[in-house]
């Protein structure tokens, strides 16, 4: 499996560098035969080539088997016509990597707001409010004089309908439970849309218990009782929101792993973003880049040439991460005491000693 590896900014190259180091190792222990392809994008990119992504990127990622993506300073970037796109948003527009996967579960170990919860977010990816991807040409905000303002929301059945059997198939995988959420009560016709288009995958899928929820109550329901959820599936933005507060549920921020899949690329991304609040400080959490490393490799594992051993070391991975949580072996963010690089030694150590 050929992966490209782009630090990104802010914590990035800190949390990357534990997951690359953990890949490498896991590459020996399971004789994975992972090649590295090392890139930048981001702030390095603008510096060097005048454009936070460039065409020759995209197709180095294109030919690739996989994309390890650190978070990106998405804020900073303006003006795409100075080369300030957002990385996150171009290999998901251009790699149509449609279902964002944020998983986030509490682990023994780490002091939580809640109860116990093991509950996957199935996320919209490529439309939405998201006003860089949802059109063919040009931007969905639209300044209309200098004090009127308006953001549309694209919402179309073909999006709708393959988010959804994505989430129907995760679910039959799991609890065979789906939650949708939806602002269905206001938002009438674009997500009246995708509860139609959810209802219409899920008669393939009888053996599915489907509940939805509006997206306000929503929020009081998941912090109320998180483990009353299996899968949920909702529209881009609601997912976004939604994911950070089920990850800081299950401790930090810095636990929530995220894998960006299509039907024939992917890319592993934590969930949150570059924190230039902690960058360079060696203080960030590794778990969450690990853990989307991890999603790469069993995503990979899952494909028609997919090898059995690409998900042992994915579980692996995984293992490693809740054995250094139970040992206390881990960043301040979660209880612990380690820097980032410590936590990835400790890593790399639970990791061979499995
Ligand atoms: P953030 O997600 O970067 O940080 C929010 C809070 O969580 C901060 O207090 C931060 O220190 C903490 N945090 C985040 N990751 C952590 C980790 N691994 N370990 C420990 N603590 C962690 O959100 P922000 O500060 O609003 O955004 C910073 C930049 O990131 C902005 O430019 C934003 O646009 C961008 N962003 C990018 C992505 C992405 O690349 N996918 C996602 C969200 C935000």
């Amino acid at each position: 499996m050929n992966i490209v590896i782009i630090p990104g900014d802010g914590i990035g190259p800190e949390t990357m560098q534990v997951s690359v180091d953990l890949l490498q190792d896991a590459n020996q222990v399971f004789g994975l035969g992972l090649n590295f392809q090392h890139e930048i994008a981001g702030h390095d990119s603008l510096q060097r080539h005048g454009a936070t992504v460039t065409d020759a990127l995209l197709a180095t990622v294109k030919a690739a088997d996989g994309l390890l993506l650190g978070p990106m300073a998405t804020y900073d970037f303006k003006d795409e016509s100075k080369g300030e796109i957002n990385p996150s948003k171009f290999f998901r527009k251009n790699l149509d990597l449609y279902a964002n996967i944020r998983p986030a579960k509490t682990y023994p170990g780490i002091k939580t707001l809640t109860g116990p919860f093991d509950l996957v977010v199935v996320r919209e990816n490529t439309e939405g409010f998201y006003a860089d991807r949802n059109m063919a040409l040009g931007h969905s905000e639209i300044l209309v004089t200098e004090d009127v303002a308006i953001s549309m929301r694209r919402i179309t059945r073909v999006c709708c309908e393959r988010i959804a059997r994505s989430a129907f198939g995760l679910a039959r995988q799991r609890q065979k439970r789906l939650t949708l959420v939806h602002k269905a009560n206001v938002l009438r016709i674009t997500d009246g849309l995708f509860l139609q288009a959810c209802a219409d995958v899920g008669k393939d899928f009888p053996d599915v218990v489907v509940d939805d929820f509006i997206v306000d109550a929503m929020m009081a329901h998941v912090v109320r009782a998180p483990e009353r959820f299996d899968v949920i599936v909702t529209t881009n933005m609601f997912g976004d929101i939604l994911s950070d507060l089920t990850a800081e549920l299950s401790g930090s921020l810095g636990l929530g792993g995220s894998l960006n899949a299509g039907d024939h690329h992917a890319m592993g991304q934590a969930a949150h973003g570059s924190a230039p609040d902690i960058a360079g400080q060696n203080k960030a959490n590794p778990f969450s880049q690990v853990l989307s490393a991890a999603m790469l490799l069993a995503w990979h594992a899952s494909r028609s040439n997919g090898k059995p051993q690409y998900l042992a070391a994915a579980h692996a991975m995984e293992q490693a991460v809740s054995d250094c949580v139970a040992a206390g072996e881990c960043t301040r963010d979660i209880g612990g005491k380690l820097g980032t690089h410590e936590t990835g030694l400790a890593l790399r150590r639970r990791l061979k000693a499995a």
